[in-house]
């Protein structure tokens, strides 16, 4: 009997974990994850905004691994011994494995700016989410630090919400260091930018140097007031893998090949904003690759115990993405191309309400 142990319920898990429903073959499967709901963040927004329920956006890990013959462990890894196969708990606990994956996300914090820990609302990992966007629904005056498409999608879904509930005057700034939704190209950039400010977004460029008590400082010497402030700036690598033996990439992210295998542990994996891919250093941290990686993990994990064949990621080149921009619109882009519309919105409703769907049932 072969043990397969996999640590967070991040998307490529959820595929896995749904798979082994239907496994005959001779494998124990446990997911180790610190909370038995996994909040999906496609619906982040849109609970922020008020239409989804916390139940709408989640899944129930525990009845998943349940329905599935897969043990549920409510435990936060904390190191890895690859060696002797080991892992370790916050609660102390021990458990060996023949093959280990890992899909435990990435931080939205940031220790480049001087004083941010203290402040910065950590959604991540995502089973903080809710208590956070409660915080901000009571923010008079909300920052959200990055350019992208989190921060911006998130900055207006919270506009929507305050002035929904008669709070239009409580000011929500987006401070960014390059154009909005840089990596969409510039038509879309300047597109996001108009309807920011139309929606009454505080737009600010600059990077964010430093946060002292209850404000920020810019390197173009602007000071900003804040109640709360949030780091959406872009993904950062968990501390996991930064004190173990495994190798990461500079900046702490567990490297892979393309089997989604540590380069150097084979039976160690690596899945979704965690992991690095070797050869494709560049590829966009996103629930795209983490879903799109769930079948080839599964293959793989199942391929591997079973002495067979493994195969390849392939990598996307373009994907589509649709952010709500608050009031049921969608702002969609593929490549450099974007579009606004109400049914951007309900397809990105369907396609999230199908993804968490397919495993609550
Ligand atoms: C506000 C916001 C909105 C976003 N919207 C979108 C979007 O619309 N579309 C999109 O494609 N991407 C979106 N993203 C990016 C997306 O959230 C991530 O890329 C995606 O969640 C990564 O998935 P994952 O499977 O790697 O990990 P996650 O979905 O983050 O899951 C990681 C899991 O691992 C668990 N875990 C963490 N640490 C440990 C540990 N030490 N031990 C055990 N378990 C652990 C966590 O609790 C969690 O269950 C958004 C991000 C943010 C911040």
């Amino acid at each position: 009997m072969k043990t397969i142990i996999l640590v967070g319920g991040g998307h490529s898990h959820l595929h896995c974990i749904k798979k082994c429903q239907h496994q005959e073959e001779n494998v124990k499967w446990v997911l180790i994850s610190p909370s038995r709901y996994q909040y999906y963040s496609g619906m982040f927004s849109g609970y922020t905004e008020g239409i989804y329920s916390l139940e709408e956006t989640r899944i129930d890990l525990k009845n998943l691994c349940k329905d599935a013959g897969c043990d549920f462990i409510e435990s936060t890894v904390l190191s890895i011994d690859p060696d002797q196969q080991h892992l370790l708990t916050d609660k102390g606990e021990i458990f060996t494995y023949d093959f280990v994956s890992f899909d435990i996300g990435s931080r939205n914090d940031s220790m480049e700016i001087k004083g941010l820990q203290e402040h910065n609302l950590p959604i991540k990992p995502n089973y903080r989410f809710p208590e956070q966007i409660g915080k901000l629904h009571n923010s008079r005056k909300t920052v959200f630090i990055g350019g992208g498409a989190a921060s911006i999608e998130m900055a207006l879904s919270l506009k929507a919400w305050k002035v929904d509930k008669g709070y239009g005057d409580h000011s929500i700034t987006v401070v960014h260091s390059s154009p909005l939704l840089e990596k969409a190209g510039s038509f879309s950039s300047k597109k996001m930018t108009g309807i920011a400010l139309s929606k009454g977004i505080d737009l600010h460029q600059g990077r964010v140097m430093k946060v002292e008590g209850a404000q920020l400082y810019t390197d173009k010497s602007e000071i900003l007031d804040f109640e709360e402030v949030i780091f959406l700036g872009g993904p950062k690598a968990p501390p996991l893998f930064g004190s173990s033996v495994l190798p990461t990439d500079e900046q702490g992210y567990l490297l892979v090949n393309s089997y989604l295998q540590s380069v150097e542990y084979p039976n160690v994996f690596g899945t979704g904003d965690c992991a690095t891919l070797q050869d494709f250093p560049h590829l966009p941290k996103n629930g795209v690759t983490a879903v799109r990686q769930g079948p080839v993990l599964w293959r793989n994990l199942t391929g591997a115990a079973a002495g067979g064949k493994i195969v390849p990621f392939e990598p996307q080149k373009r994907y589509l993405a649709i952010l709500s921009i608050g009031d049921k619109r969608g702002f969609l882009t593929y490549g450099s191309f974007s579009l606004v519309s109400g049914w951007a919105w309900l397809l990105k409703n369907w396609i999230d309400r199908r993804f968490v769907g397919k495993y609550g049932e």
